[in-house]
């Protein structure tokens, strides 16, 4: 009988047996190995290879309890990842791992191996510039975000689609983390290096507007169903090399605002910009990072607004004004959502490597204070961010 018909934590030589019990991808007489490479705090993540055929294959398996607190998280995040990676494939082609099998009982997503590409964030910081990234991800953003919008579905399909991504779970964790606990730390869970607090309180706890801004935002996420976003679309999700990028890891796809996944790629990507100004001090790399934030400001409306006339069915959205206040909504998100995530990552509890493995306090201190200016102006001036040269004026600021 198969072990595999009531879910239980899986390890290495489950993975293996799994792949053997329920896979035909590997041929006759393949010789397998299995190693635990996730690194994030939520799943367990599995490559078994063939050692005869160098042929592999990734496993993406949700225990019921978080992998790194041990509380519990709903493991449907576990179907709406393979659901999600499959129809973000549909709409842009070698974009995202494809998917081979999806189990609701085990709770594995199989899929293609794309270990070829490395970690975004990882490369940044060792100061790696890609040639295609800019058009690649913008590609991907408006490829996978306006075909799910009521612009272009059916609105009963789309309002089904809507209820089958609720995705209450991870939500609330974007909701708490990202959008409430930066700004007010009821939870206590805020992480702060020492002789950073009373900046802090006056910058960001102290400062009623912007408190007031973030708490629109995070209506705005709640309120707001837009698109079928990816929902975490920062470095770490993004996977690149010279040929292209690959993005993974949608777990937390919900229907939101357009602007939170654009801004969340903007967002980050000022990191290894401030990190490569502040640490690093390597202006070459500096410039490509802002080239590549106005390039993708540049590339994605250019995409949207050809998208647009190609795909929009509704008849009240069919006008130019209405475009263009679409397209302005999406953009004012952009910017705020950037401003959100850059101050999160820089108070929360979820740091980014570009900030907590700034070694030199002083230079800690200075980098997060950058941050949290440039995640205060984007919040309150979001309405202002419209063209790439608006956020090129706020870098060189
Ligand atoms: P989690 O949701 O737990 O954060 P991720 O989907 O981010 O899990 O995966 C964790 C890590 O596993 C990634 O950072 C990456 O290194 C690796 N990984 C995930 N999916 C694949 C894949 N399809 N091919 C190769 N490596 C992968
Ligand atoms: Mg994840």
């Amino acid at each position: 009988m198969s072990k595999f018909t009531q879910h239980f934590r899986m390890n290495e030589q489950d993975a293996m047996a799994y792949v053997a019990d329920k896979m035909d991808y590997f041929d006759e007489g393949a010789v397998l190995e299995a190693s635990e490479i996730g690194d994030g705090n939520i799943n367990y993540v599995f490559v078994v290879r063939d050692t005869v055929s160098d042929k592999s294959i990734v496993l993406k398996h949700a225990d019921v309890l978080l992998r790194s607190s041990g509380r519990e998280l709903d493991v449907d995040r576990n179907r709406i990842e393979a659901e999600v990676l499959a129809l973000q494939n549909k709409y842009a082609p070698g974009l995202v791992p494809k998917v081979y099998m999806y189990d609701p009982v085990m709770c594995v997503v199989v899929m293609e191996d794309i270990s070829a590409y490395k970690n975004l964030r990882t490369e940044l910081l060792a100061r790696k510039t890609f040639p295609t990234f800019a058009e690649d991800i913008t590609t991907f953003m408006v490829n996978t975000l306006l075909p799910t919008t009521d612009l272009v579905m059916d609105s009963g399909a789309k309002k089904d689609a809507q209820a089958s991504y609720i995705n209450k779970d991870l939500c609330k964790i974007s909701e708490d983390l990202v959008l409430t606990e930066p700004f007010i730390d009821y939870k206590g869970r805020n992480i702060i290096i020492e002789g950073q607090l009373p900046y802090i309180e006056e910058h960001v706890y102290g400062d009623k507007e912007l408190v007031l801004q973030a708490g629109i935002l995070k209506n705005n996420f709640m309120n707001n169903a837009q698109a079928l976003l990816h929902g975490d679309l920062h470095s770490g999700s993004i996977f690149a090399n010279q040929d292209g990028v690959k993005v993974l890891d949608p777990e937390f796809a919900f229907y939101g605002p357009i602007g939170y996944d654009v801004g969340n790629v903007i967002g980050n990507l000022m990191f290894a910009w401030i990190h490569g100004q502040v640490v690093e001090e390597d202006l070459t790399f500096v410039q490509w990072i802002e080239e590549t934030i106005t390039q993708i400001i540049d590339l994605f409306v250019k995409k949207f607004n050809v998208a647009y006339d190609e795909l929009v069915t509704d008849v009240m959205a069919k006008t130019p004004e209405y475009k263009a206040w679409y397209l302005q909504s999406i953009l004012s998100d952009t910017a705020g959502y950037a401003g959100t995530e850059i101050i999160r990552r820089t108070i929360g509890d979820s740091k980014v490597a570009e900030v907590s493995g700034v070694e030199d306090h002083d230079k800690r201190i200075k980098l997060e204070r950058g941050l949290i200016q440039l995640g205060k102006a984007l919040i309150l001036k979001r309405d202002d961010f419209k063209t790439a040269s608006d956020y090129r004026n706020l870098l060189n600021k």
